[in-house]
């Protein structure tokens, strides 16, 4: 289940993927459906229809407490996906439904009934559910009533050419907290077999795709059935507050959002869900102006990304090289000992830095705010100097006077390391990508033709009052678990790219790293 990680966050089955083995146990109809390899794992063949089916019947009937039946030539959901779209739903709408009645539509519900039997267990939401196929109309219908739903969930039989206007022509008055949809995802039966839909590197599809030609095919494909809805929602407008609707393929996406864009819609988010080996997209609208639009994941992993700090650890040995032996203090503390490392290398580097008070007592933190890219500067004359030694013309070997030609000039594939300087160039395994001259702003790269390397300035600006800056960032410096390592982090505050931060990080590693790989000191004279 490679993709279950990325499941929504409230998705039960995040963590905790079914226990094959145990509902085998517990019911004797899945128990069929399931084998058992050499190494003792239960499996389940998700090629095979009446397994697929067994699985979804017996989730339901575990997890919800829900009794369906649904014939093996219509489409057999799988739980893990539509609880993500239950769940995204309830991110749209702003709750599960605690705030009062929620009402929502759910467009061709299939056989299974399986959203607004899902919606109205977990969240007491009431359904309008619109169905074409006269088989899935029944089924849905008895599997409403079976679970003693009726109240809630009223499914409705509807022409083709419809979506949304009909089903709600008599109800005038009353406004639907959304709609969902889970379309007909194929043009043709290419599309249906996998022909167009899918990279022709990837392997075939994992799982079975059942389901009957009104249920899984449509004229124009999903396209045309989701542009069908916007058209609806266009006349309709206020009376969902919320309309949407899954995805099976990812380039469905922009040509809709598009076509919503070109009509004016305000309030357009989308979504992914992913579980198993299979992704979905969903895209939402509203026209509504005080809707709450939850951020698209990608937006999500990028502040996630943003929020996380880069962190990296001194061990114990390092921290120790660090003791200044002059040093009156007969055992600084490992914390200090890092920062007054840091600050002197920052001086060097000219980056803007002042002591701030850190968050617990046993940290220390420096608020920092460079203004040019001089650890780059650095490594980049490291490179040129290595390269200039390199290209130094050799003593022949007769005495000759001969002067090697450029193209015979060994040229090594990486930087060698710099030992006999405390600043070295990055060049290091660990060190990043995006780290190229290219990146660097022109200002700052004219300065450092200079080539002057770096020292204090003699009167450093307070990191706080300078106005042109490449980054700001909060460094901290803590105690790890009182093992005599030490943790420094880097959290970004703002500034033009966060990869800038991530250089100057990669470069304090790297040049705490060497110090730690250098050839021993002579032994210290204090204890
Ligand atoms: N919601 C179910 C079924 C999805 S398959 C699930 O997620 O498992 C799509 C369903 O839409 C099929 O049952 C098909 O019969 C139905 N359908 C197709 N065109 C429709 C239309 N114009 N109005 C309502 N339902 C339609």
């Amino acid at each position: 289940m490679a993709l279950n990680k990325s499941m929504h966050p409230r998705n039960r089955y995040k963590d905790k993927p079914p226990d094959f083995a145990y509902l085998a146990s517990k019911y004797p109809e899945f128990q069929q459906h399931v084998h058992t390899n050499l190494t003792g794992r239960v499996g389940l063949n998700f090629k095979d229809p009446e397994a697929v089916r067994a699985l979804t019947c017996t989730l339901l009937k575990e997890d919800f407490g829900l009794s369906i039946e649904i014939p093996l030539e219509r489409l057999i959901p799988t739980v893990p996906l539509r609880l993500n779209y239950i769940h995204w739903v309830e991110d749209l709408i702003g709750g599960q439904g605690d705030g009062g009645t929620r009402r929502g539509i759910d467009i061709g519900t299939g056989a299974s009934c399986i959203y607004p039997l899902l919606g109205a267990t977990m969240n007491g939401w009431f359904f309008l559910a619109t169905e074409v196929d006269d088989i899935c109309f029944n089924f849905a219908k008895k599997n409403v009533e079976n679970n003693g739903l009726a109240d809630l969930i009223k499914v409705v039989k509807v022409p083709q050419k419809t979506l949304l206007m009909d089903a709600l022509k008599e109800e005038s008055a009353l406004v639907y907290d959304f709609c969902m949809c889970n379309p007909p995802f194929f043009a043709n039966q290419l599309e249906a077999k996998g022909v167009n839909s899918r990279n022709s590197r990837r392997p075939p599809p994992s799982s079975v795709n059942t389901g009957g030609v009104t249920e899984i095919m449509a004229e124009g494909g999903e396209l045309e059935f989701v542009k069908r809805i916007i058209h609806d929602s266009l006349q309709l407008k206020g009376r969902l507050r919320w309309y949407s609707c899954m995805l099976g393929k990812k380039c469905s996406l922009a040509p809709l959002k598009e076509e919503l864009r070109k009509h004016g819609v305000p309030r357009v988010t989308h979504t992914e869900f992913c579980q198993g080996r299979t992704m979905r997209w969903a895209l939402a609208w509203s026209f509504y102006d005080d809707v709450a639009v939850p951020s698209p994941p990608c937006k999500k992993r990028k502040l996630e990304k943003a929020r996380k700090p880069l962190t990296f650890s001194v061990l114990k040995p390092t921290v120790k090289l660090l003791r200044a032996p002059e040093s009156g203090d007969p055992a600084p503390c490992p914390v200090e000992l890092i920062t007054a490392w840091l600050e002197k290398t920052l001086t060097e580097l000219k980056v803007l830095h002042k002591r701030v008070p850190g968050e617990e007592e046993a940290e220390l933190s420096l608020f920092l705010t460079a203004v040019e890219n001089s650890w780059v500067h650095i490594r980049q004359r490291r490179r040129d100097h290595g390269r200039q030694l390199r290209e130094l013309p050799r003593a022949p070997p007769a005495g000759g006077n001969v002067t090697l030609h450029p193209a015979e000039t060994p040229q090594p594939t990486q930087d060698p390391p710099d030992p006999g300087s405390q600043v070295t160039d990055e060049g290091g395994p660990d060190s990043r990508g995006g780290e190229g001259p290219e990146e660097v702003p022109v200002a700052v790269e004219q300065e450092a033709e200079s080539g002057t390397p770096p020292s204090g300035p003699a009167q450093p600006p307070s990191p706080g009052s300078v106005q042109h800056f490449l980054f700001k960032c909060l460094l901290s410096v803590r105690e790890e678990g009182g093992s005599g390592d030490v943790g420094v982090q880097m959290h970004w505050v703002e500034g033009q790219n966060r990869d800038l931060m991530n250089q100057l990080c990669t470069y304090l590693k790297n040049t705490l790293h060497r110090l730690a790989s250098a050839p021993p000191a002579p032994p210290l004279a204090s204890p």
